[in-house]
């Protein structure tokens, strides 16, 4: 078993996560499996109940666990499937110490940092050594080298190279090169401290990650190379990806991350086929048109918060040879009128949210959708918007709402299953993860998926009343997939609409490059055909600038 741990220096947001996965991708690419680990050093036991205005979204996995975002960008880097198992915080390593301590399981024993914590750390890397199952461990820290909260995984670390011996492991210090103006220079002091914090706490970089704006020179990777006891083949160039994120992978092959890797680590295998993954990259940066979509959600300024959406959205539209121009509405400017800014789109997607902020909004966008033939994508909330919409416009039930809005709404159409069954007041939880759903035969999304059984992941609390099926189907309304008991609606779509599709559950959690999920690429061919049909203002790019070659996607030299 080999290990890769992945610690960052000098500032937050290099892009650590997303180093990782490229790495992933690469060694996956060279027949190595391949598995993730993300440790947080903050104190909440998990981050779902994070404000994703500080902390992007909340990433889902099959078992529910609520996780960090750059979970996501493992899954989507890789064919890996991450569990609880793949995430863990300081808040878990004190909550399980603290447990074991109230039980009595240390006998008496005082309770330290080292060995009890450290303990717990390395243990969790452990339970992932199944040689069966992986070739190569990859563990990031998260947070900055020199953060008091980081210590203790630091020391983990330390020691668990010294338990499995120094040919089964590297780290790699993904760093910041910057270039300061002034002085037209690229400084290499800020990794020289950083890499001296490391060594303090007896850690030594193997691989050097540099983040930086411009080239790295010979004198520049010479001079971290000496003072950073660290070869100057293993001084790696991560320079700012001039288009999509799907770059990095690409560009650290180039600089030979990969081979580098296998070297230190003594894996023998033949070199990566990045063809696919190369083809997806050409079309994410040069596709042949365009479509504008709009999303309407809440936190529009906060690009990580929608992210696995987002993605979604590139994956589904780079099958298409399209590309995306996203026009984010804030769902409270809504409010008064939709028109404005909907008119020149060719689609609609309302992403899940939580709390009533917003949702007057977004009710509005979904009617125009409805009203003006406009494909729409609801997603969990996205979905409870587009049948409080329909109760409301097409139905005429006055007075429609979620209870999660207007708690007392005499009409309910979207509550908790409690309330629906006459009890209330019971503290209902929220329902996380993998869930089957069955699709209804002859209905647009059997043909979009392709599929009768699918299963999906989910986090909600509210769902569709059964109560109203009737009256709302009668005016074409249709459930199209439930739960296999048939008592949850899972997805919903509109008899007389061309995509008209709302899903409980979050399908922006299993979207891969070259493996879009159906109702994202159903969701793009859709608007793709409306703007040719329709919205001639929604022109597609005539003047779509040559093709990419492969080789132009790599720096050369
Ligand atoms: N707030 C809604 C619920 O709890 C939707 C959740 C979501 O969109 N993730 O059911």
């Amino acid at each position: 078993m080999k290990y890769i741990f992945v610690t960052g220096g000098v500032i937050s947001s290099l892009g650590k996560g997303l180093t990782a996965a490229s790495l992933g991708t690469l060694l996956e690419a060279r027949g190595l499996r391949v598995v993730f680990q993300k440790f947080d050093p903050y104190l909440n036991v998990d981050p779902g109940t994070m404000n994703p205005f500080q902390h992007g979204e909340v990433y889902v996995l099959n078992d529910g666990a609520e996780t960090d975002l750059d979970l996501g960008h493992y899954e989507r880097f890789t064919n890996c499937v991450l569990t609880r198992h793949n995430n863990l915080t300081s808040g878990q390593v004190y909550e399980t110490v603290i447990l074991r301590e109230r039980r009595g399981d240390y006998l008496g024993k005082t309770v330290q940092v080292i060995p009890h914590v450290t303990d717990v750390i390395k243990n969790r890397i452990r339970e992932l050594s199944d040689e069966s199952k992986y070739d190569v461990v990859i563990t990031e820290i998260g947070g900055t080298t020199g953060d008091i909260e980081g210590l203790p995984f630091l020391e983990a670390i330390r020691q668990f190279i010294l338990e499995v011996g120094p040919q089964n492991v590297i780290n790699m210090h993904v760093t910041l090169v910057p270039y300061i103006k002034a002085a037209h220079e690229l400084k290499t002091k800020p990794t020289q401290q950083s890499v001296a914090k490391l060594r303090e706490i007896g850690l030594q970089p193997q691989v050097l990650i540099c983040r930086t704006e411009r080239p790295l020179d010979r004198d520049v990777r010479r001079k971290l190379s000496m003072f950073c006891s660290v070869s100057e083949k293993a001084v790696i160039e991560e320079r700012d990806v001039e288009h999509t994120i799907y770059e990095v992978p690409l560009t650290l092959h180039a600089e030979g991350l990969d081979q580098l890797v296998c070297d230190l680590l003594h894996l023998e295998t033949p070199g990566p086929d990045m063809a696919d993954w190369r083809k997806f990259v050409e079309r994410v940066v040069c596709p042949s048109k365009r479509v504008k979509i709009a999303v309407v959600g809440k936190y529009m300024d906060v690009r990580d918060a929608y992210k696995s959406i987002y993605e979604s959205l590139t994956h589904a539209a780079a099958s298409e040879d399209c590309g995306i121009d996203l026009k984010l509405i804030d769902a409270e400017s809504l409010e008064h009128g939709v028109d404005a800014q909907l008119k020149d789109v060719a689609g609609v997607l309302i992403p899940g949210g939580f709390g009533p902020r917003g949702v007057e909004g977004k009710i509005n966008a979904a009617r125009y959708a409805r009203e003006h033939n406009v494909p729409f994508l609801g997603l969990c909330l996205g979905m409870q918007v587009g049948t409080i919409e329909f109760a409301r416009n097409v139905c005429g039930i006055k007075n429609v709402n979620s209870t999660e809005f207007d708690k007392d709404t005499p009409e309910p159409v979207i509550s908790l299953l409690e309330e629906q069954r006459g009890v209330r007041n019971k503290g209902a939880s929220m329902r996380l993860g993998t869930w089957p759903t069955n699709i209804v035969k002859g209905t647009l999304a059997e043909k979009i998926y392709g599929d009768t059984e699918v299963t999906e992941r989910h986090r909600h609390r509210y769902e569709f009343n059964m109560k109203y099926r009737d009256r709302m189907n009668a005016k074409g309304f249709v459930i199209s997939g439930t739960s296999p008991d048939g008592i949850l609606a899972e997805l919903i779509e509109l008899r007389d609409h061309p995509y008209f599709i709302g899903c409980q559950y979050h399908p922006e959690f299993q979207s891969k490059p070259n493996k879009p999920h159906p109702l994202f690429k159903g969701f793009i061919q859709a608007c793709l055909r409306q703007q040719t049909a329709h919205a001639t203002h929604v022109r597609a790019d005539q003047e779509s600038p040559h093709r990419v070659l492969e080789r132009e996607l790599v720096p050369q030299g």
